[in-house]
């Protein structure tokens, strides 16, 4: 008989997501499925809540996974928040701005784009600028961490702006959440939504989301319904509001919520501060390495995100040749580009589980090997003395 797992090989994933999953966390989601409205179940939904709030660092009673990947929390926090006619600022610097303004197209709002070229951070002096000009508008939507480029914003500065001009905010954290620090409450972010694989080490498939009493609010009192019956938070909350009044929505994947509550709980044992430490250490680590190779990074250091390394391709090489190569040769998985960026840049992840000095110093061994093997004018030996000393330093 066949081995059930034939054919699936063994990765280090080291791209933009998903990130490797904590042996932990694959063997809770292969206890026996239970029913979805099990008295055991609601105990493990109570306590995803409570957790998430941890990671979130918010009070937040509206604070649950969706039931889909990030894209699915996106459309959920815009499709709630938005109603037609509203009029929705939304900042793009790559490419999930872009989905943001379309799916506020799609939901009737009206956007008014602040863009910013890609690589860079939102510049909130352009936002402050758009809502001076737009003092009607009802929403400011951004992307915290773009994993297109690798640049970080400033959630904290941004959210600030977007409260004094009277507009709800709504913030993606998909790539920060877990890996980079994210204040929901403290920042005055309205709503934000993540998601499992990336630095929160679980396969995906789920979208943490929490939503703050102003934005309950708004949403409770809208005029026209929710466009998504599956995405309506006012329906959504029968099954996950309070424990008691629990009632059947849709089925939950049971056993994706036990692989959640496992990675939570790893993040809470760890310490939440120490997560981030350690992807901003080991981010450290392997610019220090990439650079000491003699590549180049994307992003100016202050607005790299730790979780998300973009490295640009050096003139001549084969973007495709040498991702295959570490694929094959390493079991290796790094980012190509995405859309603008295609061709000029790779994306190396270092989220979650996948965040270690191990994988730093096999990436970087991986890489210099390929690019030398392929011709390009890399700097032999250097890359793991590079990293090293940031670790030495960090101990230090
Ligand atoms: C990955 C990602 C998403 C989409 O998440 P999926 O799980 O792929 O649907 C949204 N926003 C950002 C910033 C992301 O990195």
């Amino acid at each position: 008989m066949q081995q059930p797992t034939s054919g699936i090989p063994k990765r280090i994933l080291m791209g933009p997501g998903p990130s490797n999953v904590h042996p932990r966390v694959l063997e809770a989601m292969a206890r026996p499925t239970i029913g979805h409205l099990d008295p055991a179940f609601i105990d493990v939904m109570e306590e995803i809540k409570s957790l998430l709030r941890y990671v979130f660092r918010t009070e937040n009673e509206v604070t649950f996974p969706v039931s889909g990947p990030g894209s699915a929390g996106m459309e959920m926090a815009l499709v709630n928040v938005v109603e037609p006619g509203d009029k929705v600022i939304v900042c793009r610097n790559g490419v999930f701005g872009g989905r943001m303004l379309d799916i506020v197209e799609r939901c009737g709002g009206k956007p008014v784009l602040v863009d910013e070229e890609w690589g860079r951070p939102v510049d909130p002096g352009k936002l402050e600028d758009t809502l001076k000009a737009h003092s009607d508008a009802a929403v400011v939507a951004f992307v915290h961490a773009e994993t297109s480029t690798g640049a970080l914003s400033d959630a904290q500065t941004l959210a600030g702006i977007a409260h004094r001009y009277g507009c709800l905010v709504v913030a993606d954290t998909v790539t920060s959440l877990g890996g980079v620090p994210v204040h929901i409450d403290d920042w005055g972010i309205d709503v934000s939504y993540s998601g499992s694989q990336k630095c929160l080490s679980c396969p995906p498939g789920l979208s943490p989301i929490t939503f703050n009493e102003r934005a309950v609010e708004k949403i409770r009192h809208r005029k026209t319904r929710v466009q998504s019956w599956f995405l309506d938070l006012n329906l959504v909350i029968s099954y996950w509001g309070k424990a008691a009044r629990r009632t059947y929505h849709h089925t939950a994947p049971v056993n994706a919520m036990f692989g959640l509550r496992e990675a939570l709980l790893l993040i809470k044992e760890e310490g939440l501060e120490n997560a981030w430490r350690r992807h901003r250490v080991n981010h450290l680590a392997l610019c220090a390495g990439l650079e000491a190779m003699g590549l180049q990074l994307a992003v100016a250091p202050e607005h790299r995100i730790p979780s998300l390394n973009p490295v640009r391709i050096p003139e001549g090489v084969d973007d495709s040749r040498v991702r295959s190569r570490l694929l094959e040769e390493f079991n290796l998985e790094i980012g190509a580009g995405l859309g603008a960026m295609a061709g000029k840049i790779w994306r190396i992840g270092l989220m979650g589980y996948s965040s270690s000095r191990e994988n730093v110093l096999y990436c970087l061994e991986a890489l210099e090997t390929v690019l030398a093997a392929e011709g390009a004018p890399v700097r032999k030996g250097e890359a793991r003395k590079a990293a090293e000393s940031i670790w030495n330093r960090d101990q230090g």
